[in-house]
């Protein structure tokens, strides 16, 4: 029986540490490495090879070099790869579960949560691959005729984040495989580990080699910066912050590049009069506390009913004060360490100003003393409507509670913001859903649900939060261009 430390170095021991390109993993062409640390201790676990953009170079040339055969390959055949590779996903939960867990800090229940739900954008896109239909009309003067085609759009860039290492990652590259197209994937910094993991299961896999191609490094604009200034990038589908992604959509105007933009969020957390208030406060848990509030769908506003505010957030503050806190690993630990100091120390600048400004604190309130950048989880009660904590994504677990009046109250106050991904609205009456929903400026809407995240659906934003969707239907045509062509009439 081996010991909870060995297990995690023989896991670590797996986990190739060089670039992925054209089929092999190499080291940086400058020779340098970049540290990989547990947020929880801060201690290294991995070097990896840091690229440059000579690397993300001979990525692409690898990339371009696989598009044509890639594209010609039966969409069963890549149907196939991908539902192999979701079932060595599976096979291996535990190990890629236990990574994300020791590189990112969510607790190993949640990381298992993300396995699943990472994988099955494999699976999904598996089945995507074989039913990606154009189609054939006669025009409407009855000869010629249309025919609409599909083709992968080409070779990718897609830049993940550091806050869901494997579903952001699998997100892009399951319709992306199934579309055809061939890529260049730069994890986050931070979370490199799970994608290093995740392309060797692809190559066990069966996947031919330049198709996925994985360049990990310190310096992001480095690798971005040439790929996007070559005309033989097609396609840029970047998952970050809005800051990030406004830069990179400005860079991707060069080439003209089809962009995918999954981008920040300020979700709003409606809770109406009517609503079942210990099923608002479950749905709050999950909407807030998942991932210790590191999820752009997180709910970042709890916009409360006036004459239910008082009930909810004594509730709230009741779950939450009850959190326990600890290292991912542990058993029981509801709620992990932040990904690094800065982000801690940004959290904890909003919350001393929300304070001060007049809210008060019915939970937490504080970053927790000892090794690692833990955060008590946190409810603040009386928020002040123009407080900076409600205008911007708080990523931390911390419960801001606001009121409303009425209906249109409501209403205003979810819109009034620049960012349009997730809200939540608990009500049991379907027809307020539906009216609120209408006017709601957001891509999606969780209806007493405080998770929607599912490979099926269409996931996305709208305003600054983003342009396109991963998921659902939708996900593979990201990755698909348009060809049309007109056919003479074939009686003349
Ligand atoms: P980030 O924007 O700092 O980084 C995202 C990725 O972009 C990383 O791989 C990073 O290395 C890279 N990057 C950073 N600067 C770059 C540059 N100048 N050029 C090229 N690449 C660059 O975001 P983050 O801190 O990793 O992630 C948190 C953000 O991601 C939050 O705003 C969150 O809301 C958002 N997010 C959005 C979704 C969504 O689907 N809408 C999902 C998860 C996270």
């Amino acid at each position: 029986m081996k010991t909870a430390n060995e297990r995690e170095a023989e896991l670590l021991a797996s986990v190739p540490t060089g670039l992925l390109i054209n089929g092999e993993w190499r080291n940086a062409a400058s020779g340098k490495t970049l540290d990989v640390h547990d947020p929880a201790t801060g201690t290294v676990l991995a070097s990896i090879a840091d690229a440059s953009g000579e690397d993300a170079m001979a990525a692409l040339d690898a990339a371009c070099a696989a598009q044509a055969s890639w594209a010609r390959t039966a969409p069963r055949v890549r149907g196939e790869i991908l539902r192999k590779a979701f079932e060595l996903i599976t096979e291996r939960a535990e190990d890629f579960a236990l990574l994300m867990t020791l590189e990112m800090g969510k607790p190993l229940a949640e990381a298992r949560g993300e396995v699943a739900y990472g994988a099955e954008f494999l699976r999904w896109n598996s089945e995507e691959a074989v039913r990606d239909y154009g189609r054939f009309v006669t025009t409407p003067e009855g000869k010629n005729k249309i025919l609409v085609a599909k083709k992968p759009v080409g070779p990718c860039l897609l830049i993940t984040p550091w806050n869901f290492p494997l579903a952001m990652a699998t997100r892009k590259v399951g319709p992306a495989l199934a579309a055809g197209c061939t890529m260049v994937l730069k994890p986050a910094k931070l979370t490199p580990l799970t994608s290093q993991l995740f392309a060797a299961v692809m190559q066990e896999a069966g996947l031919p080699a330049g198709v996925l191609n994985v360049v990990a490094g310190s310096s992001a604009s480095s690798i971005s910066g040439p790929l996007l200034a070559d005309p033989r990038l097609r396609k840029l589908s970047f998952t970050g912050s809005t800051s990030v992604g406004k830069q990179l959509m400005a860079a991707a105007t060069e080439n003209v590049l089809r962009t995918s933009m999954e981008l920040g969020g300020n979700a709003p957390f409606l809770v109406f009069e009517d609503a079942d208030l210990d099923a608002a406060v479950e749905g709050a848990l999950a909407a807030k506390m998942r991932n210790m509030g590191e999820a752009c769908t997180a709910a970042n506003r709890f916009l409360v009913h006036e004459s239910v505010a008082t009930e909810f957030t004594a509730k709230l503050a009741a779950r939450i004060g009850a959190l326990t806190v600890g290292r991912g690993t542990e058993a029981g630990t509801d709620v992990g360490p932040l990904v690094e100091e800065k982000a801690r120390a940004n959290i904890h600048a909003l919350v001393t100003a929300a304070v001060a400004e007049g809210a008060t604190v019915l939970a937490g309130g504080n970053p927790v003393e000892g090794d690692g950048y833990f955060y008590q989880p946190t409810v603040l009660g009386n928020v002040a409507n123009d407080a900076a904590i409600l205008q911007q994504e708080i990523f931390g677990p911390v419960a801001p509670v606001t009121t409303f009046t009425d209906e249109d109250d409501a209403i205003q106050l979810a819109n009034s913001t620049q960012y349009g991904l997730a809200s939540y609205l608990y009500t049991k009456d379907f027809s307020r859903l539906l009216r609120v929903s209408e006017q709601l400026e957001f891509g999606m809407v969780g209806f007493n649900s405080g998770m929607i995240s599912n490979a099926a659906a269409p996931f996305g934003g709208v305003k600054q939060s983003g342009l396109g969707r991963e998921g659902g239907t939708e996900g593979i045509a990201e990755y698909t261009t348009t060809q049309y062509i007109g056919i003479a009439d074939p009686y003349a």
